[in-house]
């Protein structure tokens, strides 16, 4: 607190994202980045436009991009945003439509963003509980006052929920956006954007971050009703015109053409984590069954508090939260094979001591 402070600050409560620790050395598996580099031409495309472009502002609508996604995903430009980041995105999606006297609902086990964004744009919401099992109960998203935003597959339970299940809560909020956040999809079955022209209140968010290997160039994404998009637009331009810089545009832009080389990376880490997986609960773990690029596990006679701490001791870093149920839980991102086999190697070692003991 400090008097100059504005409301708006003193009532923020910042996220916390996972630590950043610039020690080469070390096995960094806690904040579900991509272990490959991204495509070889995103690096052509940036050195391209260094030559001579950085003096010009971007173009303001990122068209290149929006161009490549709607190939992508076979929609048109005008029903794609794009923004520094899906959290930029998120966050513009939250002034853009939900009310300050409308709650709107998330689940209690969660991207822990939401409820920040809420916060700070004064928004009401209501928790809505998942099962035992950390699947989503869809009935309880139904006929939601302000709306509905939700991760598919789930952060950090890694859980996929069904399209038709997603339908369901499309059809029962007629009235009110529901945002699908599916920063982990390429991961999972399938994306709701097949569902986008059915719906005209469904807003998918992805991002470049997981799947392409950019998370450090900022690039995030929208897509869905050009009411919905123009909407994100309106805010975007209230703001700020120009959020992603020539070099995210241009990268990401040659990052969706090349579709060869992002299917072979998903593949690449799909099959690493279902050794993963396979391995873990070989050793004593539970493990829900992932369809992202990171799984969430817990052992049996060990606390993950204390497997987290030795791990980060031996160099390798994974996610733990310090929140009611889940505080047993790790969420591990999934390397290389290489890294796993670390990863692996060290539980062993850690698990191993304990039962001698
Ligand atoms: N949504 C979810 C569920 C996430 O886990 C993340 C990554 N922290 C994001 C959105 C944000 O990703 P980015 O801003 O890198 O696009």
């Amino acid at each position: 607190m400090n008097k100059f402070w504005s409301e708006m600050v003193n009532r923020t409560e910042p996220y916390v994202p996972g630590e950043q620790l610039n020690d080469p050395d070390i096995i960094k598996l806690n904040t579900n980045e991509n272990p490959y580099p991204p495509s070889p031409r995103v690096k052509e495309a940036i050195v391209e436009e260094l030559d001579g472009k950085l003096r010009l502002y971007p173009s303001p609508t990122a068209d290149g991009l929006r161009l490549a996604i709607a190939d992508t995903y076979d929609v048109s430009p005008d029903e794609v945003f794009v923004g520094n980041g899906s959290d930029e995105v998120l966050a513009f999606s939250f002034m853009a439509f939900f009310h300050p006297d409308k709650p709107i609902r998330f689940p209690n086990i969660t991207y822990s963003f939401y409820p920040v964004y809420a916060k700070l744009f004064n928004i009401p919401y209501e928790i809505v509980r998942v099962n035992g099992d950390f699947t989503l109960p869809a009935e309880s998203f139904f006929g939601s006052e302000g709306g509905v935003i939700m991760p598919n597959p789930n952060a950090p339970t890694s859980l996929y929920m069904e399209l038709s299940s997603i339908e369901t809560i499309l059809v029962n909020n007629p009235d009110r956006v529901v945002i699908i956040d599916e920063a982990y999809i390429d991961f999972a079955t399938a994306s709701a954007v097949e569902l986008v022209r059915l719906y005209e209140n469904l807003l998918v968010i992805q991002t470049t971050s997981k799947s392409r290997s950019l998370a450090g160039m900022r690039v995030g994404y929208a897509i869905g009703h050009p009411d919905l998009i123009e909407a994100l637009v309106r805010i975007k331009d209230s703001f700020n015109s120009y959020t992603v810089d020539r070099l995210a545009i241009a990268g990401a832009t040659a990052a969706f053409k090349d579709r060869e080389y992002f299917n072979s990376t998903v593949l690449k880490i799909t099959a690493t984590r279902n050794r993963l997986i396979h391995t873990l609960k070989e050793m004593g773990f539970h493990v829900l069954p992932s369809q992202a690029n990171f799984v969430f596990a817990k052992h049996t006679d060990k606390a993950a508090a204390e497997i987290y701490v030795e791990l980060k001791n031996a160099g390798i870093l994974v996610r733990h939260f310090n929140q009611p149920e889940i505080d047993n839980y790790l969420r591990i991102s999934v390397g290389t094979d290489e890294q796993m086999d670390s990863l692996l190697r060290k539980l062993e070692q850690l698990l191993a001591v304990d039962s001698h003991i």
